[in-house]
């Protein structure tokens, strides 16, 4: 059987290492900081992650995945809670803030997916294999090099933006002369990697994260004929291969 060498583009973030549940834990700590602080009840918990999630959402859309954006969520929403009771602000605790937001950032190692190599390994063999990441570049960077994927995937293979979204899928697919009929994307987020992938009209493989967050998650009302989905990555050999059976088929090459 001919095997068609497809280009995958592959997200790092919940696809290939856990990255949600750090973020969880984080989220977790620093509403026990203002718990603690602002003497508010346990039942406070909820409204504080819902006034960081509006935080969050109002600094990616003004400079994309970064880290001072998550950073700055949490510190305006210590300014919040702080101003709503009237309590005093304290650049101390400012400080405390900061220092955890960051520890997610600074030298954090990044945990693998479990059987994520083999399945990588295998696929390399095939096809061209890229990183397409959204988030600073040294951020992303340390958990590629921290997990020793430069091994996979070659240095020109590793794409890191601010943002993932139609218009910045297709001047990439443009500028680096990548052809839409042979091309996937794999990834956990609906919103981020799926969506813009239909959009410009390539395949796509949503596998979902162990841990979601509440930004990647949409409802799609129909599933085109270009979406497959995956329970994990190990999976991925699978799909690629039972639709290089059908396009072969297709074009009467079996
Ligand atoms: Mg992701």
């Amino acid at each position: 059987m001919i095997i068609i060498k497809y280009n995958l583009l592959i997200d790092l973030d919940d696809t290939l290492i856990h990255c949600n549940k750090y973020f969880k834990e984080t989220i977790d700590s620093f509403t026990d900081y203002i718990i603690n602080w602002f003497g508010l009840s346990l039942v406070e918990k909820s409204k504080i992650k819902e006034k960081q999630y509006e935080f969050d959402m109002i600094e990616i859309k003004k400079c994309g995945l970064t880290h001072h954006g998550f950073i700055q969520s949490l510190i305006n929403t210590y300014k919040f809670f702080s101003s709503e009771s009237g309590r005093k602000h304290y650049q101390l605790e400012e400080k405390v803030i900061y220092d955890l937001g960051m520890s997610l950032f600074k030298n954090k190692h990044y945990e693998l997916y479990q059987n994520i190599l083999p399945t990588l390994i295998k696929l390399s063999k095939f096809h061209n294999l890229y990183i397409y990441t959204a988030g600073n570049t040294d951020v992303q960077l340390n958990k590629i090099e921290s997990n020793n994927l430069t091994e996979i995937f070659p240095q020109k293979n590793i794409i890191i933006v601010l943002q993932k979204n139609v218009e910045i899928l297709s001047k990439i697919l443009i500028e680096r002369e990548i052809s839409k009929n042979n091309t996937w994307i794999i990834g956990n987020s609906l919103k981020s990697d799926i969506l813009p992938a239909l959009e410009v009209g390539i395949n796509a493989i949503h596998i979902p994260a162990e841990v979601e967050w509440e930004y990647n998650k949409v409802t799609m009302e129909t599933t085109p004929s270009n979406l497959y989905f995956a329970s994990n990555f190990a999976e991925i050999h699978n799909i690629l291969n039972n639709s290089n059976v059908k396009k072969l088929e297709r074009q009467s090459l079996i």
